[in-house]
């Protein structure tokens, strides 16, 4: 494996291009998507300084030094009227969150106010001290961003020195585990890894039982697919082949959040991932300044809901803007897919990825829509299969059983 990723993926270098969309990184999106009394929750992008320089970030160019716009007693006062609104979770985001020192101090602030805190962190900088900070605080969850083996996520999450990260990452997770903080790996698929889907499952699963992966699409600012982001039929084989492993030996032990998500649509559940969900605008994005926009993947001009200062959460996230942003993602789905067998699974996906064109030449398929047909036509029998379990309240689990006795009749050509 080490020898092949190395001469598939090459030296990627960071392209110059701007970015048409805002970002295609992994956010924890089991906790963003529903709270328990169904209250949007936030995602506060609180920086746009990174250690990092990745090559699908757009937080790249900011670099690690400089100011935060936002003092400490600021951020306390914005945290004061989210706690106001009664948001369940605030995920703490950027750039990257822990190069603010007062992180600990302010996830310390939104726990004493009764929210969640939540941060979504590259990891390198998890020290000792830092990890420790991290459980005395209260914080519910760290998700760490890591995208499968060493030569795969060196590929892409280097520093700007252009030095890798990945050791360095799985010092951070060890120094979480040896805490107690409670961790989960966030994966993104882009054109490299997307070629090694066994060895990248089998890198994620080693490292934790819940297994979160975002496909990589972005656009430069000519409306180019950026070189970077997966190919669609590749996207299909990718999920497919670590399909194939997780239904023979996962199931009920790995929590893959596709697979999850798609099982939970196939039995008219909610979804953990808001891409397979109906409908969007559950969770906003709050930047560094306060702005309020509808969704992370949406931080455009046309999107932004108000400010912080000047307009109370409630307003925006109930506003009619955005309720109809929500439902945008169903009522602007294409005509074929109104007319795809497996539209119940997939939901066109995330309409930041809509800008392919049916097989008739309307806009607004999305882009990766071959992979998934590919996937959701390969993963049917199998997910009819643990439909009828649950239905008869038996474990999913249980297909691997009948797979293991040849009692599935399912044909593969
Ligand atoms: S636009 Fe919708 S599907 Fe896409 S990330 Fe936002 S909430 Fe999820
Ligand atoms: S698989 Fe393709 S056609 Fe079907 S709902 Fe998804 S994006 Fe639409």
């Amino acid at each position: 494996m080490i020898g092949i990723s190395k001469l598939y993926c090459g030296q990627v270098e960071p392209s110059d291009a701007l970015r048409y969309g805002r970002r295609s990184g992994a956010l924890p999106s089991h906790l963003l998507q529903f709270s328990e009394d169904k209250k949007p929750v936030l995602v506060w992008n609180m920086t746009r300084r990174c250690n990092l320089k990745c090559v699908h970030c757009y937080a790249q160019a900011e670099g690690e030094k400089g100011e935060d716009p936002i003092s400490t007693a600021q951020a306390k006062a914005m945290i004061d009227d989210l706690a106001r609104f009664g948001a369940p979770v605030l995920l703490f985001s950027g750039g990257e969150p822990l190069v603010r020192r007062d992180l600990p101090e302010l996830a310390r602030y939104a726990t004493s106010q009764g929210m969640r805190a939540v941060i979504s962190t590259n990891g390198t900088l998890i020290s000792k001290q830092k990890a420790k900070e991290l459980k005395a605080v209260g914080l519910s969850y760290v998700g760490i961003s890591l995208d499968g083996t060493r030569e795969l996520h060196d590929s892409y999450r280097k520093n700007a020195e252009g030095k890798p990260s990945f050791d360095e990452v799985i010092r951070g997770v060890e120094l979480l585990k040896k805490h107690e903080v409670e961790f989960n790996i966030m994966a993104t698929v882009n054109e490299c890894n997307v070629n090694f889907p066994a060895e990248f499952y089998s890198s994620l699963k080693e490292l934790s039982s819940f297994v979160q992966f975002t496909p990589v699409v972005e656009r430069t600012a000519r409306g180019d697919v950026a070189t970077w982001s997966v190919p669609p039929e590749k996207w299909g084989k990718f999920l497919c082949t670590i399909f194939d492993e997780w239904v023979r030996h996962d199931v009920g032990k790995i929590f893959v959040q596709y697979f999850d998500s798609t099982l939970a649509n196939w039995v008219d559940a909610p979804p953990s991932v808001c891409t397979l969900a109906r409908t969007c605008g559950h969770a906003g994005v709050m930047e560094f300044n306060g702005d309020v926009y509808s969704c992370d993947h949406f931080v455009f001009p046309e999107h932004r809901l108000g400010n912080i200062h000047s307009r109370t959460l409630t307003a925006m996230m109930y506003s009619e803007r955005q309720l109809q942003f929500g439902k945008n993602k169903h009522d602007a789905l294409p005509k074929q897919c109104h007319a795809c067998r497996f539209l119940f699974a997939c939901n066109g996906e995330c309409p930041k990825n809509r800008f392919a064109k049916t097989q008739n030449g309307e806009e607004g398929l999305n882009y990766l829509c071959q992979g998934y047909y590919a996937f959701f036509e390969h993963a049917a029998p199998y997910m009819e299969s643990m439909k009828k379990e649950l239905e008869a309240e038996r474990p999913p689990a249980n297909i691997m059983q009948m797979l293991r006795k040849n009692e599935l009749n399912i044909h593969r050509q």
